[in-house]
């Protein structure tokens, strides 16, 4: 006998599908249908079936291998290795929920720890520029119900995020956009034909790094002001006709991804992003919104956003919230040997450091929460593996829009596991104790 479990979560990207049915056997144990998903979201739950899944921490010894330990004896180890520490990192957070966020956070006051999440390497500078300018956005049902112009810069949704064109962007028939995909104009900017390119209406193959300059130039176009032939590798004509499609329409939304956060410029890219947008809202309605990608980044920038003021890179070593991108970023302390101990959870920094961080990694004591096993597990001294959120235990995450939405519970985890938020609850009571508080 099996059972259908409806309007389940995704938890694999920042689009939180939240139209899932997940079949379970009738005793709730095992996973056995998932329908719906796109084809990574789909891996994540059916993942959590894996015959050769870890269920008990492990810690590596002198010779590389691995021992298995107690979830106590992981604990004690962790709990251990921050309150000793002068300067712990603690990194991650975008793979869980903002209940864990909460707790880890707690955790980082006592150890004075430099919390820091993916943003670090992905929006956080779309974040700065929202700090410098504000930024003028919606959710996501807006742009289903209402946006007929959709551009796409630097992000590829068709592979990151890949229902996100069907369920809100491109394809979808809304209240006013009842035509869907025939209804909206689609733009993409990238130097790539991507697979998203190539479902555009018209795609501006941008020379790669020249993204301030383009956008620059969108700016002069709207007023209808003078340009030089070729701007960033698009002719004129070409910018002045996307000014004009974009000003024609009803509800403009610019989504933007890594191509443009991480590219020459950085965050003034984004400045010039959402200028755009300002200046748009003086012909029509627009909107900007960054394509996030861990299902629950969002959510833990909202979460210390609440808790400190400062949604990454918060640094409370002094015994008070600092902030300094540049400086209290987890790359930039790594690689200046300014961290004495590494924790993480619910990213894969191995996989997307650059090399000579992992190295750090690898050289200081360090613990991993991991449901799977991941470059950074490989280099660190004790992997400890949890339930999968959204999967065998529920919580809140943040989409990419800033809605709150509570992912589910849908299967039991192996017997005896842990889930984030117990693990980080044991190792708050135990600093509290080693501190004395
Ligand atoms: S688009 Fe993202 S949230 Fe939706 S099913 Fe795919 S991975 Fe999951």
């Amino acid at each position: 006998m099996t059972k259908t479990v409806t309007d389940v979560i995704c938890p694999f990207c920042g689009t939180l599908c939240d139209d899932l049915e997940v079949v379970v056997s009738d005793d709730g144990k095992e996973l056995l249908e998932v329908y719906n998903a796109c084809a990574i979201g789909a891996e994540k739950f059916l993942h959590s079936q894996a015959k050769d899944r870890l269920t008990r921490p492990r810690m590596r010894q002198e010779d590389g291998s691995w021992k298995e330990i107690s979830y106590e004896e992981a604990i004690e180890y962790t709990a251990q290795m921050l309150a000793d520490a002068t300067k712990p990192l603690m990194y991650g957070w975008s793979s869980t929920n903002c209940e864990a966020q909460s707790v880890g956070s707690e955790i980082g006051e006592y150890v004075g720890a430099v919390m820091d999440n993916t943003a670090t390497v992905c929006h956080g500078t779309s974040l700065i520029a929202v700090q410098d300018i504000g930024i003028p956005s919606c959710t996501l049902g807006e742009v289903k119900n209402r946006a007929d112009r959709i551009v796409f810069w630097g992000c590829n949704p068709a592979h990151a995020h890949p229902r996100h064109m069907s369920r809100y962007s491109i394809f979808p028939r809304g209240f006013f956009t009842g035509k869907g995909h025939t209804g909206r104009k689609m733009v993409v900017v990238d130097p790539r034909v991507t697979d998203t390119a190539r479902i555009a209406d018209v795609h501006l193959q941008i020379e790669q790094g020249r993204d301030y300059e383009l956008l620059d130039a969108l700016r002069v176009a709207f007023k209808g002001e003078q340009l030089p032939d070729v701007v960033a590798g698009i002719a004129k004509e070409k910018i002045y006709e996307v000014a004009e499609t974009l000003k024609s329409g009803r509800f403009t939304i610019i989504f933007f991804g890594m191509g443009v956060t991480q590219s020459l410029g950085k965050n003034h890219n984004i400045d010039a992003a959402i200028a755009v947008t300002r200046d748009l809202n003086e012909y029509t309605k627009a909107a900007i919104m960054p394509m996030r990608g861990h299902y629950n980044v969002t959510g833990s920038g909202q979460v210390w956003g609440w808790q400190f003021g400062f949604p990454f890179a918060v640094d409370l070593s002094r015994g008070f919230a600092r902030y300094n991108p540049g400086e209290t970023t987890s790359n930039d302390l790594l690689r200046r040997g300014e961290v004495d101990a590494i924790f993480v959870l619910g990213s894969d920094p191995g996989a997307h450091f650059p090399f000579s961080s992992v190295k750090k990694i690898y050289d200081l004591p360090s613990v991993a929460v991991e449901p799977h096993e991941t470059p950074t597990t490989e280099v660190c001294k004790v992997h400890v593996p949890v339930a999968f959120v959204g999967v065998e235990v529920g919580g809140c995450a943040y989409r990419m829009d800033n809605v709150p939405i509570e992912t589910r519970k849908v299967v039991e985890p192996p017997e005896g596991m842990m889930t984030d938020e117990e693990f980080l609850r044991h190792v708050l009571a135990r600093v509290k104790e080693i501190k004395g508080v």
